[in-house]
C-alpha cells in the first residue's frame, strides 16, 4: 500500500471515486473540504489533503457526535447521546465533487454523517432528506426543487463605537434598477462563473429591493441535488465576496430596517416523467399538506430567530398560511408557467437561507406527501393580499419559539424527524431563541450576518 494518489487511484473499485481522485490530481486540489449542514443551519466540515483523499473518501473523517448539538453561536447544548463520548464520520458523496473557483487549490464534497461502521446515523440531515425522497418515491413521485435566494452585498466594517461589526451595503440602487447591475457587476460576473463551473446553472439575476440586495436563482434539480446546490450556493456567494474584500450575507434580515433575504422554495412533482402539478387534484392535495403543516414547517424552513424578523406581512415573504395563483403575499404561490417549456410549480415563500436545506426540504416532502395520502383539501385560492383582510386568514408563527411549539405539536413531522434528530433540533433552536431574547436588533442581525 502506498499513499501516493496515483497509486490509490488505480486500486479504487468505485468508478466515481476513481474519477474524483483523478480530477483532484489533475486540477491540483491540495485541500478537499467535506461539508455538512448542522442543526443550527450552519455549514461546517473538515478537510483532507489530496495525498490522503484515496483513503478518506471512503472512510470519511472522524467527528464528534456533539457537533449536532451545537447552536449557531457555537454554544454546545445538553442533548442525550450527543455529548463528549461518541464518534461519527463525515463521509463525502463522490458524485458531488467540485473544485472551488473562489478558493483556488480547494475542492469540496457534500457529506453524510455516518456511524463508524458506515451505516447511516440517526441525526444526519442529508440522510433525512434521502429518506424523505425514498418515501415519496415509494408512492411513485419524484420532486424537483430550486431555492431562489436573495442576499445582501456590502462591506463588513467595525463599529466606531465598539459595537458589533456593521454590514455596509454596496449600493443604494433601486429594485431591478440598471444602476444596481453596474455597482455589483464585477462581483456578479465572478459569482456566475463560479456557480456555473460547479454545475449550478444560473436562471436569472437582478438587483433586489433593498440596499446592496441581489437575487440570483439557479435551475431546479432533484431534491437531494437541490439541497446540495444550495449549500454550494451559500458557500460561493460568501466565498466570492470574501476574495473581493466584500461581505455577502444570506441572513434573513441582516439589516433591521431593510428588505429581508428570502430563499423561496420552488417545487414541482413528477410521476412517470409527467409534472403532476399540472393536475389540480394532486397539486391541491400537496398544497393541502403544506398548509396543514405550515406553522410547524416554518420551524425548519425559517430556522433562525432572525427568520421571524423577515417573515412579516406586506414584504412578500408569505406570512399567511394560504395559497393563491401568483399571489406574492400567500405562503404558497401557484406560479404561472413561464414560456413554452415552463413547468407548473409551487413557490413556498416562508423559506430562507438560515434553514438547514436538507431538513427543510425533507420536511416539505413529508408535509406534501401527507397531503397526498390524506387527500387534504387546500381550500379556496386567495386572490387578495391576506394582510388587508384583518383576522380572516391564519398568520404564520411570529417567533422561532412559536414555530417550535407548532413543530412539537405536529405528530407527522416529529415522527419523520425521529427521536435523536428532533431532540437535538429542538434543544439547539430553543437555545438560540433564549440566547437572543432580550438582546437588541443590532446584536441579533450581526450574529446572523456573520454566520449566514
Ligand atoms: N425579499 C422578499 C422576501 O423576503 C421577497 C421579495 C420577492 O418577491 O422577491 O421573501
Ligand atoms: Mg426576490
Amino acid at each position: 500500500m502506498t499513499d501516493r494518489p496515483g497509486a490509490t487511484t488505480l486500486h479504487q473499485p468505485d468508478p466515481r471515486v476513481r474519477r474524483v481522485l483523478e480530477r483532484a490530481e489533475l486540477e491540483g486540489a491540495e485541500l478537499i473540504r467535506f461539508l455538512y449542514a448542522d442543526h443550527g443551519g450552519v455549514i461546517r466540515g473538515k478537510a483532507t489533503s489530496r495525498s490522503r483523499l484515496g483513503e478518506r473518501i471512503t472512510s470519511g473523517i472522524g467527528h464528534t457526535v456533539a457537533m449536532m448539538a451545537m447552536n449557531m453561536l457555537d454554544q454546545l447544548q445538553d442533548v442525550e447521546h450527543l455529548g463528549p463520548v461518541g464518534e461519527v464520520r463525515i463521509v463525502p458523496d463522490p458524485s458531488t465533487y467540485v473544485a472551488l473557483p473562489h478558493a483556488p487549490g480547494a475542492a469540496t464534497m457534500l457529506s453524510d454523517l455516518r456511524l463508524p461502521d458506515g451505516s447511516p446515523w440517526a441525526a444526519c440531515p442529508r440522510t433525512f432528506l434521502k429518506d424523505a425522497v425514498a418515501a415519496l418515491g415509494a408512492e411513485g413521485y419524484l420532486l424537483r426543487a430550486a431555492f431562489e435566494p436573495e442576499f445582501t452585498l456590502g462591506r463588513r466594517l467595525p463599529d466606531p463605537t465598539g459595537g458589533p461589526d456593521r454590514l455596509v451595503p454596496l449600493d443604494d440602487s433601486l429594485c431591478y434598477a440598471g444602476t444596481g447591475f453596474d455597482t455589483a457587476h464585477d462581483y456578479t460576473i465572478k459569482l456566475i462563473r463560479a456557480l456555473e463551473t460547479q454545475g449550478l446553472r444560473v436562471e436569472h439575476c437582478h438587483p433586489e429591493l433593498g440596499p446592496g440586495q441581489q437575487e440570483l436563482s439557479v435551475h431546479h434539480a432533484t431534491a437531494l441535488r437541490a439541497a446540495d446546490n444550495h449549500v454550494l450556493y451559500r458557500e460561493t456567494v460568501r466565498g466570492v465576496a470574501m476574495r473581493m474584500a466584500m461581505w455577502a450575507s444570506l441572513a434573513p434580515k441582516p439589516l433591521p430596517e431593510q428588505a429581508g433575504n428570502g430563499a423561496h422554495l420552488h417545487l414541482s412533482l413528477w410521476r412517470d416523467g409527467v409534472n403532476v402539478f399540472g393536475d389540480d387534484g394532486v397539486r391541491g392535495w400537496f398544497i393541502g399538506g403544506l398548509l396543514a403543516h405550515l406553522p410547524a414547517l416554518t420551524a425548519l424552513t425559517c430556522g433562525s430567530v432572525n427568520s421571524f424578523r423577515r417573515l412579516t406581512p406586506r414584504v412578500w415573504a408569505g406570512a399567511y398560511a394560504v395559497h393563491g395563483h401568483d399571489n406574492r403575499e400567500a405562503a404558497v404561490r401557484v406560479c404561472s408557467p413561464v414560456g413554452e417549456l415552463g413547468e407548473p410549480n409551487l413557490e413556498l415563500k416562508p423559506s430562507d437561507s438560515s434553514a438547514n436545506p436538507y431538513l427543510s426540504l425533507g420536511a416539505v416532502i413529508h408535509a406534501g406527501l401527507d397531503g397526498i395520502r390524506r387527500r387534504l383539501d387546500p381550500g379556496e385560492p386567495v386572490g387578495v393580499d391576506p394582510g388587508t383582510v384583518p383576522g380572516r386568514y391564519p398568520r404564520l408563527p411570529t417567533s422561532l419559539d412559536e414555530a417550535l411549539d407548532a413543530l412539537e405539536a405536529d405528530e407527522t413531522l416529529m415522527e419523520a424527524l425521529g427521536p435523536l434528530r428532533r431532540d437535538a433540533y429542538l434543544a439547539v433552536k430553543r437555545s438560540e431563541a433564549a440566547a437572543f431574547a432580550g438582546r437588541d436588533a443590532a446584536y441579533e442581525c450581526f450574529q446572523h450576518l456573520r454566520v449566514f
